[in-house]
């Protein structure tokens, strides 16, 4: 009796739990394919399984380093789940890693997230060769392996350079990509850049786009690129997010030091532009370069002069007292009173001296010059008071 009672317990109890809340069978996200469409947009798709129970669709998308974006998605007759990214309108870096995932929502509100996936936005309008070490991946799609390993070679020596004047060091391997022209940088970057950028540092992922075609030129354009870029990584390292608030001469100026073949034409534009008087005062290249190539140009030609200079006198931990000061969030005339104990204005006025020969009345003069006439005026009135009292 009891035997049979314990029976009709136990399939009662099979039976109310066959009756009742029938778990919802777990949605099976089966065969994910991304296809790039590089700079227009990615499509992606991925199959269901027991589909029946899906309400909604939602694709997210999350490049590193960056926040989520989320996109509805659409559900064939078949199962299939369809999903368009448009990278024109909010397009990721080239080459960073991103991640992405499904989520459904069922006709009764449960949600089913799918395992998370990867992929490359690779740059696919073009055919990558590649050649790398420990610390440097180097992509490139214009020359011979000979180019590659020169660029590879190159790089070890900038990280080096670049270490002199700032003890700090990227995650490896940096990942370096040669655009074979300007315009198939620019046009990749799908971010609006004037015409005369010809690199890009990506902080957030490492990753170095420059651009140089084979050729004569090749060796000076790797020795000038490469370090540039790489010191713009270390100072992220260095400082992390905070080394947005370095002043844009510190941290051009500094990323042009670190090139191994400087550019022989900002001498010649520093001597015409203190000729003339039209050196370009340094609070003013504090948030921004000038936009335009010729201003853009000095600038860069001033900042280097000027960091070497700052180099010259207060050394390594010179420099890195003053990004420090900096990224704390002094202000672009304050840091070097911080970091120095002298204004930006008056080591300004010792770099003119020293570096560009100009002469320090001639300076004196120019500071003054809004002052100038007024109180000329005011030294002249007694004297013409005094003439006119001669006269008479
Ligand atoms: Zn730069």
């Amino acid at each position: 009796m009891r035997f049979w009672l314990a029976i009709l317990i136990l399939t009662g109890s099979l039976i109310s739990v066959g009756f009742s809340a029938i778990p919802q069978e777990a949605i099976v996200f089966n065969d994910p394919i991304v296809k790039i469409e590089f700079g227009e947009q990615i499509n992606f798709e991925i199959r269901l399984e027991s589909f029946e129970q899906a309400a909604e669709v939602f694709l997210s998308v999350q490049p590193q380093g960056e926040s989520a974006r989320v996109k509805p998605a659409t559900i064939t007759e078949d199962g299939k789940v369809i999903a368009q990214y448009n990278t024109r309108s909010d397009p990721f870096h080239p080459f960073a890693q991103i991640e992405y995932w499904y989520s459904v929502i069922a006709h009764d509100g449960q949600k089913f997230d799918s395992p998370h996936f990867y992929f490359e936005y690779t740059d696919n309008r073009f055919v990558w060769k590649s050649l790398e070490n420990t610390q440097f991946e180097i992509h490139w799609y214009a020359g011979d392996l000979t180019f590659g390993q020169a660029a590879l070679n190159t790089a070890e020596a900038g990280l080096r350079s670049a270490q002199t004047y700032l003890d700090a060091s990227p995650p490896m391997p940096v990942r370096i990509f040669i655009y074979a022209s300007p315009i198939d940088l620019q046009s990749g970057l799908q971010i609006p850049v004037q015409s005369w950028v010809t690199g890009h540092a990506s902080t957030g992922t490492h990753i170095i786009l420059i651009s140089i075609a084979p050729g004569a030129e090749q060796q000076l354009e790797f020795e000038r690129q490469i370090p540039h870029e790489i010191m713009h990584l270390l100072q992220f390292e260095f400082l992390g997010e905070d080394y947005r608030r370095i002043p844009v001469w510190l941290a051009e100026g500094s990323a042009s030091l670190a090139e191994l073949y400087p550019n022989p034409d900002y001498q010649w534009a520093l001597e015409r532009s203190a000729r003339e008087q039209t050196l370009l005062p340094f609070h003013s290249l504090c948030t921004s370069f000038p936009r335009e190539a010729s201003g853009a140009f000095l600038s860069y030609a001033q900042s280097a002069s000027f960091v070497r200079f700052l180099h010259q006198k207060f050394g390594r931990s010179g420099i890195q007292t003053l990004m420090r000061v900096y990224g704390d969030g002094i202000g672009c005339e304050e840091g070097t009173i911080a970091a120095f104990g002298i204004s930006l204005g008056q080591i300004e006025n010792n770099w003119q001296q020293e570096v560009l020969g100009m002469r320090p009345g001639l300076l004196a003069f120019r500071n003054l010059s809004p002052y100038l006439s007024l109180s000329a005026l005011l030294m002249l009135i007694p004297l013409i008071i005094g003439l006119l009292a001669l006269r008479k």
